[in-house]
């Protein structure tokens, strides 16, 4: 629900709404059709709201609950003289007493509501709400800050922020290169309409990946454990880390006219991991134990990449149609999830109860032997650790070899 215009019809309009409504410096009021900005410095209109969120809450069960406008902070200094602050004041004190209220109305209907806003609000109004969107793709300036990066989403993690990517909320304003900085910024997509219906098929499909990412990874994503532009190892490359310990997930954006290739990021000392591209579906490495591992791999110009490195606990090999899966005990109560891909059609098969040890006949779950394997240990649908499998058809000795040289 949205509130924060008045609508001029409004009986609250009709009452209070020429003495509420926001002044800008040559005395004029900010209209948009029949919507009129009202000031939040109001102690009245704070009120009248602080009911009317908690009512509409009650009334309609919602998940959710937007305040729309706020954030802009520096856009609307008030300057009438009627509402007890300075003339010409910011709306930030207004904005903060309002969303204050508003959380206080909503936790005695439901702990637990979520407030989001238009714009990222300061660091000190933000402790009232769970998150915003955010037009930082839209305004930033891609020669100064190529990664166009918010830098709020790494200083309050459990804030959370979505991307409106390219602004004016129209599907057809979005550009591929604005979606892969989403991605790479660890940051929600503000889907508008259906997306099935609104979007083409390379936007559905880009969601579609990078969400499932989002969600199979969402203890790294949304982990207070993060190095916002780690140091990389190529000029113009950059890198995120999110999470630390059994899973660590890097993001990387190529600011680069050109492709990439090689060493990216120097990790340090490794052992027992494997270390997966999951943007390019690859196994890079299977790590015994190095002491200064650097993930290697390549990037498209002007492209993103996405790396998890896994803390092991499977071993997995294929063998002349055969997968073999020893998996430690402790994990035995998760999920094993097989993605079977061949050319370009998916097929997952889910493995609902392990034994430590798994010999899994391929044909049996895929009419044919697929080209690339992934294997997930799964638990509450968060990946554990994956092993990416090709050539399943061939059974070359060497092979076989690549994944079980821990
Ligand atoms: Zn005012």
């Amino acid at each position: 629900m949205q509130f924060i215009f008045s609508r001029v019809n409004t009986t609250i309009y009709q009452a209070h709404g020429e003495e509420w409504k926001y002044i800008n410096s040559n005395g004029q009021e900010s209209r948009s059709g029949h919507e009129v900005i009202i000031c939040p410095h109001v102690t009245a209109w704070q009120d009248y709201l602080r009911e009317l969120y908690a009512d509409v809450a009650n009334e309609t069960n919602a998940d959710a609950m937007y305040i729309d406008v706020f954030g802009t902070g520096q856009t609307f200094f008030c300057h009438s003289p009627n509402h007890g602050h300075l003339v010409g004041e910011s709306p930030l004190r207004g904005e903060y007493r309002m969303t204050r209220k508003i959380r206080e109305s909503l936790n005695s209907v439901r702990s637990g509501i979520p407030i989001y806003t238009e714009y990222t609000p300061v660091d000190f109004i933000s402790q009232y709400q769970d998150g915003s969107f955010s037009y930082t793709i839209y305004y930033g300036d891609n020669q100064t800050c190529p990664t166009e990066t918010n830098l709020f989403r790494f200083c309050f993690p459990d804030f959370k922020q979505i991307e409106l990517v390219n602004g004016q909320f129209l599907a057809r304003n979005w550009t591929a290169e604005g979606l892969k900085k989403a991605f790479f910024n660890g940051e929600g997509i503000w889907i508008k309409g259906d997306l099935g219906s609104w979007y083409d098929a390379q936007i559905i499909e880009f969601y579609k990946k990078s969400h499932e990412l989002f969600q199979e990874n969402s203890d790294a994503f949304t982990s207070n454990a993060l190095r916002p532009f780690a140091k990389t190892l190529a000029g113009d490359v950059f890198a995120h880390q999110f999470g630390n310990g059994d899973k660590m997930i890097f993001t990387f954006y190529n600011a680069n006219w050109r492709d990439v290739d090689g060493d990216l990021l120097q990790i340090g000392a490794l052992s027992d991991a494997h270390v997966v591209d999951l943007w390019n579906e690859r196994m890079l490495k299977t790590v015994a134990s190095q002491p200064d591992f650097k993930i290697q791999t390549s990037l498209f110009p002007r492209d993103i990449g996405c790396v998890g490195v896994f803390k092991k606990k499977m071993d997995v090999r294929a063998e002349k149609g055969v997968l073999f899966i020893n998996i430690a005990d402790k994990y035995t109560s998760a999920v094993l999830s097989l993605t079977g891909i061949l050319d370009g059609e998916r097929i997952v098969q889910t493995y609902p109860s392990l034994s430590s040890f798994l010999t899994i006949e391929l044909h049996s779950l895929f009419p044919h032997i697929p080209d690339k394997l992934l294997v997930k240990l799964k638990k509450d649908r968060l990946v554990l650790d994956e092993v990416i499998l090709e050539n399943l058809n061939e059974s070359s000795h060497a092979e076989v070899l690549t994944w079980t040289s821990y």
